[in-house]
């Protein structure tokens, strides 16, 4: 691998916008921007699309239920499920509003029942309250003392959405650039110089904006930024979920999600489109110092014992052998084990001083439901410079 030199400069290529990061999100925001009419690039470091977080979560569409009413996440929640549902049918992604149900098993989960619907009021988000026989009408199998029944949660073809996303952006006259992977950058010049590597080769490139969409890595992206004061950059946690699939049929057909604990919201049963169900994700940190590119994605078959327990208290029938390992996704979290769950972070310039940057934190769930709505959110950032 070679270093450019910086002296090298004169002769970069220049774009207008780059995006780094070609999962949902990144897609997202370069459709948004291009279509705005701005020239956008995105630089991918792998060598296909949405191979990041974006290919390894529930690919559920979030109603906003459980958000603090005004944050980002709420608002962007709410907006990016309806966004979602209308591109979804207006680009033929495979998509189904299939609802879900938030179940009280025991007397004591009834007050954190009362006080998501209150939240998801508040939000805007309609849900009802079901009693016990109200659930065991619409979902014989499952034992709950209540449910909230949330009607417009649902699921997506998370790939077939970022391939619509890509479609899109190319249309309007955006790219990708896949296996592309930003170095580092220096704020320069009304811009950025950008160090991009691409088969072995290290070249500089241009750019008057440019939004860090990294994921996992967009905390590391930021710090590689000459010119971007540290103090603006948080510290990047990784806390791994893994996911069991159901060995037959699931006798369900509204996703099932405990009550929450704390800020997880608990080994849930999710549908694919295919009808086939998996439970999880649950809950790993994993080391502070943990190099994203050495995760280790395989599923221990020993963390099963958790999943039975916590599922068979919503569905008690669940068959001693039926829960196999599947597959494990991370979290990009910005904050640490017992901490309270922070809004995203979506810092433009009116945040860190340095005209057309945008930074993306701790992108963690909803971020898939919200995409579209991080997108119009980041191209009002950048029109309000
Ligand atoms: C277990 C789990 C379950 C989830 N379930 C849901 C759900 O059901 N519903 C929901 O709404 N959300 C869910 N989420 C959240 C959702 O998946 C994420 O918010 C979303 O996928 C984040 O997308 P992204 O584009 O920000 O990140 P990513 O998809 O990770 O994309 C970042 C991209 O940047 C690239 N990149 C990194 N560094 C560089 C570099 N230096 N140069 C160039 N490219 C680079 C990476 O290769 C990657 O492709 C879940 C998340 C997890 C972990």
């Amino acid at each position: 691998m070679t270093t450019a030199d910086i002296s090298d400069v004169s002769s970069a290529d220049a774009v207008d916008v780059v995006v780094i990061g070609a999962g949902v999100v990144g897609l997202a925001v370069a459709r948004a921007l291009a279509q705005a009419g701005r020239e956008v690039m995105v630089l991918e470091r792998e060598p296909a699309i949405g191979t990041g977080v974006s290919s390894r979560n529930s690919e559920v569409i979030h109603a906003g239920l459980y958000y603090t009413p005004g944050s980002l996440k709420a608002r962007l929640c709410v907006r990016g499920k309806e966004l979602l549902y209308a591109f979804c049918a207006s680009h033929g992604v495979q998509h189904r509003r299939c609802g879900k149900l938030v179940v009280a098993t025991d007397e004591a989960q009834l007050a954190g029942l009362k006080q998501i619907e209150a939240r998801a009021l508040a939000n805007g988000v309609p849900v009802s309250w079901l009693d016990g026989a109200e659930v065991r009408a619409l979902e014989p199998a499952l034992h709950a003392q209540a449910a909230l029944l949330s009607p417009s949660t649902g699921i997506v073809d998370s790939h077939g959405l970022m391939l619509a996303l890509q479609g899109d952006l190319e249309a309007a006259g955006g790219a990708v650039a896949l296996a592309s992977g930003v170095a580092r950058g220096v704020v320069r010049d009304q811009g950025f110089l950008l160090e991009v590597r691409s088969g072995g080769e290290s070249t500089w490139l241009r750019a008057r904006t440019v939004v860090n969409a990294a994921g996992l890595h967009a905390c590391a992206v930021a710090r590689g930024l000459d010119g971007l004061a540290p103090r603006h950059v948080p510290t990047e946690r990784y806390a791994k979920g893994s996911y069991f699939s159901l060995a037959g049929k699931a006798p369900f057909s509204h996703l099932v999600y405990p009550a929450p604990q704390d800020a997880w919201l608990g080994v849930h049963l999710t549908l694919d489109l295919g009808g086939q169900a998996k439970f999880g994700p649950d809950l790993e940190w994993l080391p502070a110092a943990q190099d994203p590119l050495a995760i280790d994605f395989t599923v221990d078959a020993h963390r099963a014992d958790g999943f039975y327990a916590e599922v068979r208290r919503y569905w008690p029938a669940l068959a001693d052998g039926a829960l196999q390992p599947s597959y494990s996704g991370v979290r990009p979290k910005i904050h640490g084990p017992g901490e309270a769950a922070p809004d995203f972070r979506i810092d433009g310039p009116q945040v860190h001083g340095v005209p057309g940057l945008v930074n993306l934190f701790g992108i963690e769930s909803p971020g898939l439901t919200s995409a579209l709505a991080i997108g119009e959110h980041v191209a009002h950032l950048l029109e309000l410079e």
